[in-house]
Formats: C-alpha cells, structure tokens, sequence
C-alpha cells in the first residue's frame, strides 16, 4: 500500500501539537485504519484498478452546506482538515452536504470550491501517475442512506412516527424529564417498511410522517430520543431533481457520508458533541447489518472560531447582504472569504492565523487583532513600499526655479521598494521605485500647522523638514487660503544639495520627514477607508439584534493622490502605503476606466485596543 502524494504542499513536520494530531499520531501507531479491506472511497478510481483500496493513511473531510459563503470559521476548518491530511499523508474530501434541497444553491456551490482553493488546499491526489478527485456531494449517496433505512426498519431499528409536530416535541421531555413512547413505535418492521415506501412514493403530504429510530426515549441524551431520519418534503434537490420527495435528516445522512467515503477522522465544532453517541449508534447499527464495516469513522469536535467584532454566520451575514447593509458577500468588510480576499487579506496570512489561534476543546474569543497581525508578519516582506497622500493639500517650492534654473524641472528620486531587511538572500537588484520631485507636491493637510502645536515637529513656518527620499525644505508659510478660512496652498523653501542618498544628504538637519507625492507624477486614486463593520466587540451575543451594532464609519472614501509605482498596481497586488498601512489594489474596480482603486487592509500598528 502506498500513500497518495497530495497536491497540498509536501508533509512537513506538525508545529504546534494539539488534541487531533495527538489522536491522529496514536491511530497511525497502532494501525487503527490499516487493517481495513474495504473498496476504497469512491473517487480512489486509480487505486481500485490497480487493486489498492484504501491508500489514505488518513482521510478527514470539509463538509460545508451549500447554502451560503464561506467566512473565516469556516476558514479554520479548512486549514484544520486539510492541513491535518497533508501533514500526515492522507486525504481531504471536499463534501457538500446537501440534503436540505430548499436553501442550496449552485452558486454557492462554486464559491465555496473557490475559497478552498485560494486559501491553497486541492482536494486532488495522484496515484500512478494518475489524478484522483476527491470532491462528493451527499446527495450522490441518497439511494444508500434510502436502502440503510429499511434495513433499519427491517431490523426493528427504526419506525414511521405519524404523531404531529406538536406531539412529538411534547412527547420528547426535556432534560429533566424522560420522554413518552410515540403509539406508532410498537408498528411491525413489516408495517413500518410499508408506510416508508408509501412516504417515498409520495402518497403522504410533507410533515405527515417521519422515520424515526428506535433508540431509547428515555435516554439523559435528548438526541437519542429516537431523533427523526427521514421526512417527506416536496422539493426541487439542485443535483437530485424531483427524484425524491423524502430527504434525509443531516444527522443521520452525515454519519453515513463519513463511512461511504472511509473518513477516518471526521471532524467538527463542539455543538456536536452531543450527537456523537448517535453517530456512534448508526454505523455501528450498519455494520452490524453487513452495510458497512468496522472500523468505523469517528467523530471528533473542536471550539468554533469567535472573533471579536465578527460575525459568523452564514444566515446573519446573509442578511446584511439582503438588507444591503454591505455591497455583497465580497464587501471588503464581510469576514467571507471572498471579503477577506477583496479586502487584501492572502492565503498564507489566514493559514498563519489558523495555525497561531490553535485548536481546543473549549470555546473562546480571539480578538480580531490577531488576524490582522498575521496579515501584517505575511505583507511586512512581500508588499513594496510606496506613498501616497490620503488627506492632500498643495506644497509650493518657491525658490524651485533659482535653484534648478526652470519651474518645471523635475529630477527623479529613486528608493527602495523593499527595507533591506525583507529582501531575500541575494536578491539582486533589490526592488527600486522612482518617482519625481518639482516645484509642487502634494503633502498631508495633518502635516502643515500654521501655529504649531507644543511639541510639533512638522511644517511650521520657519521649520525644517525632509520630503522623504527628496530635499530639505524649509516651511515659509500659509500660500493661499480658500473663502472658509481653509489652507489651500502651504509655501515653502527647498534647500539645494540636501538630497536623501547624495553626500550632501546630511548637510541640513531636518527634525522630520514627511510623505508626500509630486503634482507633476502622482496620480489620483480612490482610496477606500474600511474600519470594523461592528461597535461591539460580540456584535450577535445575548439575543442582541446585531444590526444596531453596525459602525456607521465602517467605510470613508476618499481621493488621494499616490505616486506612480503605486498606480500601476495590479489588481489584487499589496503594498505598504508608508506610514499609514497595508493597501491592496482593488480587484474589482482598480484599473476599471483607467481609475485606481485601493482598499485599506489594516493600519501598521495594532488599534482595536482603543
Ligand atoms: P453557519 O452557522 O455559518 O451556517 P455552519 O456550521 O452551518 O455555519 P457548515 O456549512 O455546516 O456551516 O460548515 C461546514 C464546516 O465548517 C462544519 O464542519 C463546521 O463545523 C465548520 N464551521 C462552521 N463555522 C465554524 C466556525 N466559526 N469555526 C470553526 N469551524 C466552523
Ligand atoms: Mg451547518
């Protein structure tokens, strides 16, 4: 038996070690899942004709319903299952669990495939040369979990309940109270299987009826009260048509799903702990009946992710999409994927975040900062620097002319695109940016005081700063002032042979440098400000309506000016913007009309404190 090289990056040795990958490392130990002789998943077709079955050493599965996007919880399940398979040679199976026709959708469907993928996760492993594909939807395996449920009428493990809704919840008791066997359990396999067949064939109306199991009614576990398996539902499935008018309930099709396709850890969050014995019960119930064999999948659960002033759920996210409270699931604010995505957020720096926030067994906040710190330890190497002026105001350099010999000359600056630090070894030429210096720039309306604050360092009439990677100047006043009383033009001074990078550089001292885009290259651009969509830290906790926490500041657009290597973005491409924080060229609208576009991914420095 041979492992399948996975397309997921190669195995690498696990980092941090956690509950999974100690249960994991024991099951590979003792061999728990190397003995089984199974056929094989369904998609091991390249090993089924060489005659290996079973080649994964472990197999795990994301099972997301298709019913809206994925957001970053999901985020973590992924990197978790996936990141799990690939560590340990196994397989990851991308399942859609669709058994709730109404709600699924195709779209869906691809966006979900989508994020998988450009988080870095393959569902694909090749096998002699061969691609194996392992991508399933439940509904492949309606006509199984059709045939498992009579066999567990057959096998007086199960029974048509005809009480109504109302009874049954009444009958089910609550935790302190033991349940009430339904009238209809005692019915003979015989007549169960009758009434289950007349429900498939669609001689019943929806809510009529319903499979139930037979376990124990009086069981402390409310789940093992007989919990319902099947019910009759006219709907149109987005894969199985009108073929079925019954549909299986998610927790009995789940469990089956996982032994179909030789899960050998099949992971989920902790709400459904509780549901374990039931999982349990089933495949065991379906191996005894020759239906399946041990050793049977096992469930494992872990906390879900909560992330502070997030939202992570798909029903509520959906509604501020509706509502139209965001522009879609792709709004640069969403915590989907395809936001995080829009917003500047990469691959590497959600799996950095799934590795860092870990995995237990108890449920916690992580505070949204973490997220962004990610972000900024993946961008601080890998996005080039550039300035841009985000709040711009017009600086002139009045004796420009005497000192060049011509107003409208310009001379290139040329700075590094990345700190020397973040270059990689040898990096040879290290990535330059050049941009141009005249009589005009556009500087930071924050940057100019007429009458300077204690302390302020920046320009003030007859005070001396640099133009970063430019010239000293020296300020000289207020230019011009619009009807309001408003600076429109600052003047000042440019003092010769004091450019950054010449051996005059030193010359003058300057007590700051400031930012700032020449008039003669900068080019303008939008610029959108995105801040925490949520006021409260747990936007949804303790029935509040969560829509009263939205920001109202979440997002301020405006026009800046940025300088020529930054306009020539491409779509998706990531920089630092000096002294303001991380951007990402809009991959949407950069570039749409020839208008450059960048959203604010995150500040340099960490501010949800505040
Ligand atoms: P939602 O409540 O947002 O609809 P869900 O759990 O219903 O989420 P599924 O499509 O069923 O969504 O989820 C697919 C997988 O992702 C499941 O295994 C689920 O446990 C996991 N998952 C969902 N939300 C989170 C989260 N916040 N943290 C970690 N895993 C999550
Ligand atoms: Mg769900």
């Amino acid at each position: 038996m041979s492992a399948p090289t996975d397309k997921n990056t190669a195995a690498e040795a696990p980092k941090v070690s956690n509950f999974l990958r100690q249960i994991i490392e024991n099951d590979l130990e003792k061999g728990t899942y190397a003995t089984r002789r199974w056929a094989g998943s369904p998609g091991d077709a390249a090993h089924q004709a060489a005659g290996q079955p079973d080649p994964a050493k472990i197999r795990t599965r994301f099972p997301p319903e298709p019913n809206g996007y994925l957001h970053v919880g999901h985020a973590k399940s992924i990197c978790l299952n996936f990141g799990l398979a690939r560590d340990y040679g196994g397989v990851c199976h991308m399942r859609f669990d669709d058994t709730n026709p109404e709600k699924e959708d195709t779209e869906y469907v691809n966006s979900i495939l989508d994020a998988v993928q450009w988080l870095g996760f393959s569902w694909d492993s090749t096998f002699n040369g061969q691609t194996e594909h392992h991508l399933y939807q439940a509904s492949d395996y309606f006509d199984f979990m059709y045939r498992a449920a009579e066999y567990l009428i057959e096998a007086g493990h199960a029974y048509v309940d005809e009480q109504t809704a109302e009874e049954m919840r009444a009958n089910r008791g609550d935790f302190g109270k033991p349940g009430v066997d339904s009238p209809f359990r005692t019915r003979s396999p015989a007549e169960n299987l009758a009434r289950f067949r007349e429900m498939r064939d669609g001689l019943h109306e929806d809510g009529a009826m319903v499979l139930r199991a037979k376990i124990d009614m009086a069981s402390p576990n409310i789940n093992m009260r007989d919990p319902a398996i099947y019910r009759i539902r006219r709907a149109t499935h987005h894969n199985t048509g009108d073929k079925w008018c019954i549909y299986p309930m998610y927790t009995y099709a789940h469990p089956i799903e996982d032994a179909l396709e030789q899960i050998t850890h099949s992971i989920c969050t902790l709400e459904f702990e509780d549901q374990r014995p039931f999982y349990d019960w089933l495949l065991d119930r379906l191996c005894e009946g020759g239906l399946l064999e041990q050793p049977h999948p096992r469930q494992y659960e872990f906390a879900r992710l909560n992330l502070t002033y997030v939202i992570t759920s798909k029903r509520k996210l959906a509604q501020l999409v509706y509502d139209q409270k965001v522009s879609g699931w792709d709004d640069p604010r969403m915590p989907t994927i395809v936001g995080l995505r829009r917003r500047g957020y990469t691959p590497e720096a959600i799996q950095l975040f799934a590795e860092r926030i870990g995995v237990t067994k108890s449920d916690s906040w992580i505070d949204y900062s973490t997220l962004e710190g990610c972000l900024r330890e993946d961008l601080e190497n890998k996005a080039h620097r550039g300035m841009a002026v985000l709040d711009p105001v017009k600086l002139v350099l009045t004796n420009w002319g005497e000192v060049f010999g011509s107003d409208a000359y310009l001379e290139d600056c040329i700075q590094p695109a990345l700190p020397h630090s973040a270059l990689a070894e040898g990096q040879t030429p290290p990535p330059e940016r050049v941009f141009k210096i005249g009589r005009e720039v556009w500087i930071e309306r924050e940057d100019f005081e007429e009458v300077p604050p204690k302390g302020y360092k920046r320009l003030f009439p007859g005070n001396i700063v640099r133009l970063k990677g430019g010239y000293v100047i020296e300020c000289t006043g207020v230019g011009a002032k619009d009807a309001n009383g408003r600076v429109t033009e600052v003047h000042a001074k440019v003092i010769a042979d004091t450019k950054s990078g010449t051996p005059g550089a030193d010359r003058v001292k300057a007590k700051a440098a400031i930012t700032w885009v020449g008039v003669a290259d900068g080019v303008q651009a939008e610029v959108r400000l995105y801040d925490r969509l949520f006021k409260d830290a747990q936007p949804d906790a303790g029935g509040k309506d969560f829509l009263e926490s939205l920001n109202p500041d979440s997002l301020k657009v405006v026009t800046a000016y940025v300088e020529p290597s930054l306009a020539a973005a491409r779509p998706d491409e990531k920089f630092q913007f000096e002294r303001f924080g991380y951007f990402v060229a809009d991959r949407q609208d950069h570039g749409v009309g020839g208008k450059a576009v960048f959203n604010r991914v995150t500040g340099l420095k960490d501010s949800w404190g505040k």
